[in-house]
This record gives structure tokens, sequence and C-alpha cells, in this order.
């Protein structure tokens, strides 16, 4: 580890000192609201929330608020995301109607925040090489309620071939040796070494090749590490530029965001200048001529029998249609969105918005399903407090006594979806074992 320390001597000279004083103080911790839900409960966290100054809809929160221990954190109204990995989604400035692919997802931090921008028309493949990182993204995609995402587990080199010159936007969050991350991660500091410095940069020049080909002519690269090593960073930009008909594209910079190194276009966060910890970040636009692929869209596949199972369950409980496009595998039902590409060969974990499942003739609603739903789309539902002691038992799986209704309704909290209930002498509880607490 002293060399990385003497690394980082070269790289800030005179602010070197700040930088190691910083490392000592506690981190900035902030979360993002998701768009679709209502944010009428920040009210009540007032004295203990800032807003982000860049990030819109962003705030940095106190020690005495505990964002991640409230229901609302399982109902998806927020994302917990360190400060300087929000400004990934900020700069990539997605366009509601976008194609993106973000190749190393998981937990899902940049997914959530760009597919939370894109309508039905856009959509998101959001992708992790692990395929217990990927269960963990498809985990917060449920959360935040995405109905156009879809989440594979590939080796990112599978999608080479079936959707080239296929996205207008790629984020390439890369894997990197973590030297930005010395404040939040202990493992950062146990498995730093200039070896893994000198592979990451490997692997990332392989990652660059594959965004650019799955980029459409005229797309955005958004590029970033969590990092500080040069070779991580401006040189693996320096290959793109070098290796790929691309240009930088200049990200603006205030509160303390810094240039990159001898690349003004880039952005380089410090903990000593800007309230986050240490991430770079650089943006490209390809320029080249790609040849498309004909892509093979997927069509729905639900037999007429299947569908009406389905519907009869909406009739009964919801004041929303089924959607249109649907797709049964085995019996899961998942809605799909027209644009959403087929993906023969790789493993997907999440299909678009997962409804349910038909089990002899009778459709079980899903976690996901619930987690989509607002109060008029509902026949039946009861709202609590973040607060009621009631909801601190439904959370930790409890019954409720009944409250007159029959059926099937949604749990609120502050407004927002918590998970299915069945309701007959008493409120069953059908919030997922795992999420209990
Ligand atoms: N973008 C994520 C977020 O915002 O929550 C964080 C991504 S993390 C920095 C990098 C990810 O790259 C890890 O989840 C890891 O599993 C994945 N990864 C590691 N090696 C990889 C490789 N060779 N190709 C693609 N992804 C890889």
């Amino acid at each position: 580890m002293d060399e990385f320390y003497k690394r980082m001597k070269q790289l800030l000279n005179e602010s070197y000192d700040n930088f190691i004083a910083s490392l000592k103080q506690p981190p900035y911790k902030s979360f993002y609201l998701n768009p679709a839900r209502n944010p009428s409960f920040l009210d009540k966290h007032q004295d203990t929330i800032t807003p982000h100054p860049i990030v819109q809809d962003s705030y940095y929160y106190s020690e005495e608020y505990h964002p991640g221990r409230s229901p609302l954190f399982v109902s998806g109204a927020y994302y917990i995301q360190e400060p300087s990995a929000m400004l990934v989604a900020h700069y990539l400035d997605v366009e509601p109607d976008d194609y993106v692919i973000d190749l190393c997802a998981a937990p899902g931090g940049k997914t959530c925040a760009v597919a939370s921008q894109l309508n039905n028309q856009g959509f998101m493949l959001a992708n992790d090489i692990s395929n217990a990182r990927a269960k963990i993204l498809s985990e917060n995609c449920e959360r935040f309620g995405l109905k156009n995402t879809i989440v594979t587990s590939a080796n990112p080199k599978s999608f080479i071939g079936l959707l080239d010159s296929f996205f207008d936007k790629v984020i390439l969050d890369a894997p990197c040796s973590g030297e930005g991350m010395l404040r939040t991660t202990e493992q950062a500091e146990a498995t730093w070494s200039e070896d893994k410095v000198k592979e990451c940069a490997l692997v990332q020049r392989q990652l660059i090749d594959i965004a650019m080909t799955l980029l459409k002519p005229g797309g955005t690269l958004m590029y970033s590490t969590c990092t500080y090593a040069p070779e991580e960073n401006e040189e693996t930009i320096r290959y793109a530029l070098s290796h790929h008909q691309c240009h930088l594209v200049p990200l603006e910079k205030s509160h303390g965001l810094m240039p990159g190194i001898k690349m003004e276009e880039a952005v380089r966060c410090y903990p000593h200048l800007y309230q986050g910890e240490g991430h770079f970040m650089a943006k490209l636009i390809k320029d080249e001529q790609g040849q498309t692929k004909r892509i093979k869209y997927q069509t729905p596949s639900i037999t007429k029998k299947t569908r009406a199972v389905v519907e009869d369950f909406y009739h009964q409980h919801l004041n929303i249609n089924v959607p249109k496009h649907l797709v049964d595998h085995n019996g899961h039902i998942y809605a799909i969105c027209p644009q959403f590409p087929e993906l023969p060969k790789i493993r997907i974990l999440r299909n678009g918005l997962y409804l349910g499942e038909v089990r002899k003739n009778r459709f079980i609603p899903s976690h996901s399903l619930a987690l989509t739903l607002s109060k008029d789309d509902v026949k039946l539902s009861y709202d609590f407090d973040e607060d009621d002691e009631d909801i601190k038992r439904y959370l930790h799986g409890e019954t409720l006594p009944s409250r007159g209704g029959k059926g099937y309704g949604v749990i609120f909290v502050d407004d927002q979806p918590l998970s299915f209930f069945k309701e007959s002498h008493e409120i069953k509880n059908l919030l997922p074992k795992g999420l209990r607490r």
C-alpha cells in the first residue's frame, strides 16, 4: 500500500496532505429519489437532508437519519448511492426514449437512476458478469418498480454480434482497483496492488472495445471508475480515442470537481475537494459508421386461456388494464416492451416486469407488480405512516388484524407501495420472506 500513497503524492503534489486528512473524515452519504414515487415523505426529514448541489432530486443526509432502515427503502422510494457515483447518471443526459445498456451494472445504482428516467419507448439492458451480483441487481430493479428493464448475467462480449450498433447510450462503470473507496470499503485497501491496476487497465480496454461495438453511430459512452490510477482512467480513454472513431465531450465542473489529468473534458472527484469519494468519469461520442445488426425483437407469447386468468385477477383487484405484451415462461408471466431484443443463449434474470405466476388456473401476483402500483390502481389498499408500529410488525412478517376488506390489496407507506396482502379474517402478510426484517 506504501506504493499507492507514493503514487498519490506524485499525482496530487501540494494537496496530498489535505487528501490524507480527508481519508480520516467520515464519508458523505446520499440518496436519489425514485421519480415514479411521491416524495412527500421528505418534508418530515428536512432537518437531516440537504439537496445535492448538482444532481437533481438527490440529497445528502446526516448521521441522525437512517434511510436504509425505513420501510420506504423497501418500497423503493429512493436509492442510497454514494455522492460521486450519482454524477454518472447526471452527466449521461438520458433521453426518455433511449436504448441503454449498462455493461457492469450490479448492484444497480446507475441502472435504477437511468432506467427510471426512460419511458415506454426506451429500455435498459442491465448486465453483470457475476451471477450472484446480478441477482442483487435484479432485486434493486424490482424495488425501484422498473418495467422497461431486462437484467442479464453474461460476459459483456456475448452481446457482440447480437446487438451491434444498437444502443444510444452505453454505461461502462468498469471493474477497477477501487482506490477511491478507501473510506467506505475496508477491502479496497486489502486488495490493492500495482498488478491489480495493470490487470484492471487491460480488462477496461477490452470492455471499451465491446462498448464501442454496441453503440450506435452518434451514441454516447459514459465511462467511469472509482479509482485514481491514470492507467485505468485517462489512459483507458486515450486508448478509446486512438482505437475507435470517437471524441470526448466536456463535462461541466463545479463544487470541487476537477478535470482529468491532461484531459480537461473528464471529471475527477477527490474527497478533499468534492463531497464524495474518489471517482473518474469521461463521456465519449462514437463518430464512426457502424453496421447495425438485424435485430430480432421479442414477441408476446401467451395463450388466450392464460391471459384470461391474468385478466380476471386484474378485473377483480386492480383498476388498470393488463399490459399488452405478455410472455409466459413456464407459468411465470412477464410484461415486456416491444423494443426488447431477443437474447438467445444469454442468462436472463428479469425480462421486463414480472407480473406473477399462473398456477392451476389461478394467478398469484408478484411482489414486483405491487411495487409498480399507485393507490388509484388498486381496489383495496391501506396506507400507513413510516413510523407506524403496525408497519414495523408487517415488515417483521406478522399478520395484521382485519380492517374489513376482502381479497388482494396493497399496503402503502406514506403513499409508496410496499407489498400485496390478502385479507379475510386477518391481513395476511405477502411481503417476500427475504425482505422481512
Ligand atoms: N455500476 C454499478 C453500480 O452503479 O451499482 C457498479 C459496478 S462495479 C464498479 C463493477 C462491476 O463489474 C461489478 O459488479 C463486477 O461484477 C463487474 N465485472 C467484474 N469483472 C468484469 C468483467 N471482466 N467484465 C464485465 N464486468 C465485470
